[in-house]
């Protein structure tokens, strides 16, 4: 990474290296803020990623003064809509092309008691950025004209980039705030930076503390989602169980050889699901067949991991943990059906002689992707996971040519014949029996005969 450290005497340091539609925000927003007296600052995670060269869209204002009334004024320039959340004096804008920016007021936020909301105070951005995780979170660049794309650096975000390290701002970081333990090994990741000394020893303070048992289920698998999400999840699980965190996920959970393989598993299916993927989208329009699904790639990723996360915990524990950890009914009852299914589907894939694609289109029919995707993590036969490919990739697109319609033009009167023929139909289809509407419409009548 080239030096940072000049970075702050530019003041032009917006200008030519954001797509023209964040440069023109951003630039509006300063003139707004100019005109309404208050001073604008973009922060956060947009700033450290702008000096790392890494795209990020996610536009954060800080405003010092009456952020709310900012919103609205801003809002009120660009025609487009401004949704306020009072109790934390923050809003978001969503221009009329779909772009959004969160603007808040500049605070100071006050812990109760650990792990508490805090509650809210208007300040300076400099004690704005004091609350914050990480320095190399408390990087802000000034918007109003007069010092447009200055960079601001109180704590050291600077310096911690250069030095592709995370640091807390402060001792009481982890008590404040244990979620930031999590949000520390996933910036780690992401970024292949290092933990500071001193904020390593902290985090295994918290370990030591047991203060995440006061988090609530639905903030640790915010997280936990939010780590599952990232680009490598194995790599983050590892470190996870290094530093004796997984257990907030489940007692029993702890790093295996047998998790792991696993995971590396899931992780070459989902690579193998986002190429297929990219390929539908290459063909669609010209090619109509052997395709993924109508919605290409829109899976979420994380839930395989947590699938393989539930699949070395014991069996009777999923349930639980899936209830404490307050994970969506959608979600929830996705995992349960790969936890209680799996093995048995698998059994019934492997099945010898081979099963004909209509019979693996019947085992596979219903279930999410994100199970699919598990079943052929999960399995070590090479041909279950063709079986599972071919069902994901051309089975599952496969449909008759004769639809209902077509049968009551052939004078038969809609019951359950029609359903058992429409499905024989398909059988035909998937196994290749059947190639044509006349080889179809020859089957149909062969069926009528038969049952007449
Ligand atoms: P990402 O690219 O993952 O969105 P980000 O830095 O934008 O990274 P967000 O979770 O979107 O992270 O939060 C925006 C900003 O809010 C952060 O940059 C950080 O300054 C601050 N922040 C978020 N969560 C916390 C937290 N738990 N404690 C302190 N500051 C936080
Ligand atoms: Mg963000």
């Amino acid at each position: 990474m080239r030096s940072l450290s000049s970075v702050r005497r530019r003041p032009s340091m917006l200008r030519g290296r954001l797509p023209s539609r964040v440069f023109q925000v951003l630039k509006q927003a300063g003139e707004l803020a100019e005109r309404t007296s208050v001073s604008a600052f973009v922060v956060g995670g947009f700033v450290r990623d702008l000096l790392l060269g890494q795209p990020n869209l996610d536009l954060d204002l800080a405003i010092e003064g009456d952020g709310i009334a900012y919103a609205r004024a801003l809002a009120r320039a660009a025609k487009a809509e401004v949704k306020v959340h009072d109790r934390f004096e923050t809003a978001v804008i969503v221009f009329p092309d779909g772009f959004k920016v969160d603007v808040a007021t500049a605070r100071i936020e006050r812990y109760e008691y650990p792990t508490a909301l805090p509650t809210v105070q208007r300040s300076s951005i400099k004690e704005d950025l004091y609350r914050r995780d990480f320095t190399i979170n408390t990087l802000a660049i000034r918007l109003n004209p007069n010092h447009f794309g200055e960079l601001i650096d109180f704590y050291g975000g600077q310096r911690d980039l250069n030095e592709k390290t995370i640091r807390v701002l402060h001792s009481l970081s982890f008590v404040e705030d244990p979620t930031r333990v999590f949000r520390a090994i996933r910036f780690g990741q992401r970024f292949g930076f290092r933990l500071g000394t001193e904020t390593l020893a902290l985090i295994k303070g918290a370990v030591e503390m047991d203060l995440f048992h006061r988090l609530s289920g639905s903030r640790l698998s915010d997280e936990l989602i939010l780590l599952l999400s990232e680009e490598e999840p194995r790599k983050i699980i590892a470190r996870l169980g290094e530093l004796n965190l997984l257990r907030f996920v489940h007692p029993a959970l702890k790093s295996s050889a047998r998790l792991d393989a696993l995971l590396k598993a899931v992780q070459k299916v989902l690579n193998w699901y986002k190429l297929a993927s990219l390929n539908w989208l290459d063909r669609k329009g010209s090619v109509v067949g052997a395709t993924l699904g109508s919605a290409p790639g829109r899976i979420d990723a994380w839930l395989v991991y947590f699938m393989a996360l539930m699949e070395v915990i014991p069996g009777k524990a999923v349930g639980e943990t899936l209830r404490r950890l307050k994970l969506s009914a959608r979600h929830a009852e996705k995992i349960r059906v790969s936890h209680s299914l799996s093995r048995k589907l698998l059994q019934r894939l492997a099945k010898r002689p081979p099963l004909r694609p209509a019979e693996t289109y019947r085992v596979l029919v219903g279930l999410s992707d994100e199970t699919l995707l598990f079943l052929m993590a999960k399995t070590k036969s090479e041909s279950v996971k063709r079986h599972i490919a071919a069902y994901l990739t051309t089975y599952r697109h496969v449909k008759p040519t004769l639809t209902g319609t077509d049968l009551n033009a052939l004078g038969l009167k809609p019951g359950p014949i029609f359903k058992k023929i429409l499905s024989q139909l398909l059988d035909a289809r998937l196994n290749g029996e059947v190639r044509t509407e006349s080889d179809e419409r020859a089957l149909v009548k062969r069926i009528i005969k038969a049952v007449a």
